[in-house]
């Protein structure tokens, strides 16, 4: 990974101006400068670049950034690779942060179980739609008078009353059972995986950039002895 200070140094040295100008020629226009967009093709300079504020608008065809997303569209680069050709452009070390195997690992983990994540989301909301989903858990939402729209934007969703389904589901789909164990979805006995949420309602919780950490499940029979409310045990990614 390219460390913290070179993207900085890079951001410091990187001219908008300099780096337009030696692909389109730019006239000067109040504050701004203006040339032909090279995004697009036109013949009346619609593409201006602001060197105060350090970035660039096209009033054609919408494109907008500053000089690392210019890189990135004209030479087709990602992020880092944009990062890098500005380096070299002003001559900027490139310094590569160490990332341990330790480190590695955990994001691994962390990736692995993000994904599980999405998967039992997409896993419950499609529980909904069966017949035992709209039975119970469908209609306890429209009890609670949920629209469609509410439950599809908080992604709400049904864990079936068959303990083994979602195990045998995950399983066929290539999850691995320790990581499905990890995630806090099912539970290891006598080497059978059952699902830890089965007949409740589930309600998934989001990360601050939206992404499903874990989820908290409702049981919807009150003669069951189990706690109301059951929630994702801790772990690499969610914690309480
Ligand atoms: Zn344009």
């Amino acid at each position: 990974m390219i460390s913290r200070s070179t993207i900085q140094k890079v951001n410091d040295a990187a001219d908008l101006l300099d780096v337009v100008g030696s692909y389109i020629k730019l006239k000067k226009r109040g504050a701004n400068y203006l040339g032909n967009c090279p995004f697009h093709n036109e013949k009346t300079p619609s593409f201006t670049v602001s060197p105060s504020k350090g970035i660039y608008k096209c009033f054609g065809c919408g494109k907008a950034g500053n000089v690392i997303t210019f890189v990135q569209e004209h030479e087709k680069l990602t992020y880092p690779e944009a990062i890098t050709w500005l380096a070299k452009r002003y001559h900027i070390e490139v310094e590569e942060t160490q990332v341990s195997n330790a480190e590695k690992e955990q994001r691994l983990i962390e990736e692995s179980l993000r994904i599980i994540n999405n998967f039992a989301t997409a896993y419950f909301q499609e529980n909904l739609e069966t017949v035992e989903g709209k039975a119970i858990g469908l209609s306890y939402f429209k009890e609670r008078g949920f629209r469609k729209e509410t439950i599809d934007k908080f992604q709400l969703g049904y864990c079936l009353e068959d303990k083994d389904h979602l195990a045998r589901m995950a399983i066929e789909k290539g999850y691995q059972k320790d990581l499905l164990v990890r995630a806090g979805l099912v539970y290891e006995r006598n080497n059978h995986l059952s699902a830890i949420y089965a007949g409740r309602v589930t309600f998934p919780i989001h990360n601050q950039s939206g992404r499903v950490i874990g989820f908290g499940a409702r049981i919807l029979k009150s003669n069951e002895k189990s706690p109301k409310y059951i929630n994702t045990p801790e772990n690499e990614i969610y914690s309480k």
